[in-house]
């Protein structure tokens, strides 16, 4: 399906809503096992204290999200995807979130920069993984291994295998949008648990959680293709998150 079409098509009948979060919204099926998220346009930044809305988000966020799990799924990654009923609306499997933001960074920007005072753009000699606690009234802290334990937010054993799965998921993705000439700095995952008690990566993996640097520009405002244009007011917003969905689809997985 192109751009223009997901762009178009009309929104699927929903059940009950569970959950609306920044971004998007969740919705119960006819299935237990199946829910229904809709990715709004809205945006969100600094904690909720700036507000706006970036037009065609959901359905960029959405068909990108969609072809990156199909990406994960070819290669072992086990998710929460199941299929696009339209161009803003993903049926995912029911799991329970953990309420820990699994972030990898692979070059120095944003809070890394603002805490260590790492200059911005520094390379990491390897990817960092970091584990915050997805709590907006706490305004998501940085975790340390013995906090994790102190919160039994995850147990040990799962807390081993989210950090094996995000090394091997910035793997596959820095080797992707390298092919589509982006540079992936950082970017935050989610995960759930299945009824099974396997852990499956949920969320999505769009503009909005990830730092994407275009490869031919080195002007470090021109460079950025991800939710910093709109969290820092650099213009071109909707512009950078087509331009990325373009090249992302471009690419088979
Ligand atoms: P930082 O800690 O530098 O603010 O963010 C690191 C990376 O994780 C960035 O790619 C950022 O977009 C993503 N990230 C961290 N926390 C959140 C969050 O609460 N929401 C979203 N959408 N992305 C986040």
């Amino acid at each position: 399906m192109s751009f223009r079409s997901f762009w178009r098509s009309p929104i699927m009948t929903a059940g009950q809503k569970l959950y609306e979060g920044k971004a998007k919204i969740l919705y119960a099926t006819d299935d237990p096992d199946i829910l229904l998220t809709h990715f709004k346009d809205d945006a969100t930044a600094f904690n909720a204290q700036k507000r706006g809305s970036i037009i065609g988000k959901g359905a960029v966020n959405c068909a990108m999200s969609a072809h990156l799990f199909k990406l994960m799924e070819a290669n072992g990654v086990p998710t929460h995807f199941i299929d696009c009923p339209t161009a803003i609306e993903m049926r995912v499997k029911a799991v329970k979130i953990l309420p820990i933001e699994v972030v990898v960074r692979n070059i120095a920007a944003g809070s890394l920069c603002q805490q260590t005072g790492l200059e911005l753009g520094t390379i990491l000699s390897q990817p960092l993984v970091e584990f915050y606690y997805k709590n907006d009234g706490l305004g998501d802290p940085l975790l340390t291994l013995d906090r994790l334990r102190l919160l039994d937010l995850a147990t040990d054993d799962q807390v081993d295998q989210l950090r094996r799965m995000a090394l091997r998921i910035n793997d596959l993705l820095t080797a992707f949008f390298d092919q589509c000439g982006i540079t992936l700095v950082d970017f935050k995952l989610e995960f759930g648990i299945d009824s099974k008690n396997q852990l499956l990566l949920a969320d999505e993996i769009s503009p909005d959680t990830c730092r994407l640097w275009n490869q031919t520009e080195t002007d470090p405002d021109r460079r950025v293709m991800d939710k910093d244009r709109f969290r820092r007011d650099l213009g071109n917003v909707e512009e950078a998150y087509r331009q990325v969905l373009e090249r992302v689809l471009s690419q088979a997985v």
